[in-house]
């Protein structure tokens, strides 16, 4: 699909979700709340639900977890504006409320046509109810900062999922809110491994297993090393620049 056709996908998908009365939500919405982003991007972040500011606004991540995502994708080097942001549910449950699983079930179609048009490499979830969806029976004390392959039933065809605590639960813990920092310098690797493995070139390819490792602990030195990466010019997660590279064999990218 080219750019145009994608948004004009998503914007499709958005039109519904801003009209959709699917579940009880809709009653005590102000604004439903899409998602949004770069049509052509590589990753897509999912979270919770929108919150007070988000319902207000109709747009994800706005307010202060909203702060601190913008933060965490900065220490990589990285825009919101050049992922893509969504939620599990599309609306505010009340309160504040944690979603019902009958309300994540009449919104999953939602989330999973975005992900069909945007055919992530990289699926961030944030957060336990998101990260439910894509690692079912895990805990996130242990599976944030790890990798498996999604299920196609998800409507990501071939994405690495990678899990990360909510922004909320790392402004609340100064222990998570560190380990968010770990977990998302992780990321340009998690990607550039997940490139590699959707081109079918480098040795990643010849064995996703490899991909599903805890921590990096089977990657190659030149993608163990996050935290010495410049990222910001190396894995950028949108655009052509990087659709070129990622048909190269790994060792030819210059990004540590
Ligand atoms: N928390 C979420 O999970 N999503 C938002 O959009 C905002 C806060
Ligand atoms: Fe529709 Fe999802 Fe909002 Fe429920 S939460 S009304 S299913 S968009």
């Amino acid at each position: 699909m080219i750019d145009a056709e994608r948004r004009a996908a998503l914007e499709v998908i958005a039109g519904e979700v801003r009209g959709c009365t699917r579940c009880r939500l809709a009653e005590t919405r102000t604004r439903a709340v899409p998602g949004e982003g770069d049509p052509a991007t590589e990753v897509v972040f999912i979270g919770e639900a929108p919150g007070m500011n988000e319902d207000r606004e109709g747009r994800p991540f706005v307010g202060r977890a909203g702060g601190l995502l913008v933060n965490l994708l900065g220490h990589i080097g990285w825009q919101r504006d050049e992922v893509f942001i969504t939620n599990i549910v599309k609306c505010r449950p009340p309160g504040n409320r944690d979603p019902e699983p009958d309300e994540i079930a009449a919104c999953a179609p939602y989330l999973e046509r975005q992900l069909a048009t945007l055919d992530p490499s990289v699926v961030v979830t944030l957060g336990r109810y998101s990260m439910g969806r894509f690692m079912p029976g895990v805990r996130i004390s242990q599976a944030h900062g790890t990798t498996r392959h999604a299920e196609p039933a998800t409507g990501a065809a071939d994405a690495t999922v990678f899990a990360m605590y909510h922004p909320a639960a790392a402004l609340r813990t100064p222990a998570i809110e560190r380990e968010s920092y770990d977990d998302v310098a992780r990321i340009p690797a998690v990607l550039v491994e997940a490139r590699a493995r959707r081109a079918g070139t480098a040795r990643a390819a010849t064995s996703p297993t490899t991909v599903e490792a805890d921590r990096g602990a089977t990657a190659t030195p030149a993608t163990a090393t996050p935290a010495t990466a410049t990222p910001a010019t190396a894995a950028t997660p949108t655009g052509t620049p990087a659709a070129e590279p990622a048909a190269e064999p790994i060792d030819q990218l210059s990004l540590f």
